[in-house]
């Protein structure tokens, strides 16, 4: 049985650069699943003029027909459309300023869902970090480790404006709040479950913020995370 690592958090928190290094430290599979969401946004936008990612319908047409595949490797992470690597391309603002339409959807939802959870049980490694904003209480409720990973609105805002050098740091929070907005309306990952461990990590580092997700995984899980204390 693979060991499932729940963790969710708002954008900016940190999220999918401490899963995936919590990911190689345990030598376990990572697992992006906003990426899917960016993906098929993609994908609607790639249809053309008369696609529309706000449109339920178009939405669910290319749903119905979306060649998706990802990387569960920490080291090598990579994203396909069919045949299109879009890696890269799911990054770019215009994704990410449609992704919530998409993602509102329930039928959307059920289908990646589906899909996490099978990509999780054929990844061949002991253990996989999902990461997203619905794993702890939708996706994999039952997971033995589940984690919010939150930040101050402030410094999520800074550090997402520090990896897109490219735009002002206004409207990089303004986009980025705009998006928290739309997405809590969808799922709740401003708070924290029952029996969900909260991780702020507004105080800490990078570092830091690993340990502290290592911690809380060794205090549940007992196996191969006691390497990581040979630091
Ligand atoms: O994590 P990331 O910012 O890449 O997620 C992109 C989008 O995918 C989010 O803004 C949200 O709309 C959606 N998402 C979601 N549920 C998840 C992961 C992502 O709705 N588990």
């Amino acid at each position: 049985m693979t060991v499932t690592i729940a963790i969710d958090g708002p954008a900016g928190s940190g999220k999918s650069s401490v899963s995936k290094q919590v990911a190689r430290q345990l030598g376990y599979g990572y697992l992006d699943t906003g990426a899917a969401y960016r993906a098929l946004a993609w994908h609607v936008l790639a249809q053309g003029d008369a696609a529309d990612t706000a449109d339920e319908a178009s939405v669910r047409a290319a749903a119905s027909d979306f060649p998706y595949a990802i990387s569960l490797d920490p080291d090598d992470y990579w994203v396909r459309v069919g045949d299109a690597d879009v890696t890269d391309a799911i990054r770019e603002p215009r994704v990410t300023a449609a992704v919530s339409g998409v993602a509102r959807i329930p039928a959307v939802r059920a289908q990646v869902n589906d899909l996490f959870r099978a990509l999780v049980r054929d990844s061949g490694r002991p253990g996989v970090v999902v990461e997203g904003r619905d794993i702890t209480t939708v996706v994999a409720p039952d997971a033995p480790v589940r984690i919010l990973l939150t930040a101050a609105a402030e410094v999520r805002a800074a550090r997402r404006s520090a990896e897109l050098t490219t735009e002002n740091a206004a409207v990089v929070a303004e986009a980025l709040h705009r998006r928290d907005a739309a997405d809590s309306t969808v799922v709740d990952f401003l708070t924290a479950a029952p029996g969900v461990s909260v991780v702020d990590s507004t105080h800490l580092d990078f570092a830091q913020t690993v340990e502290a997700v290592l911690d809380v995984i060794s205090a549940a899980v007992p196996t191969p995370q006691e390497n990581h204390h040979g630091r």
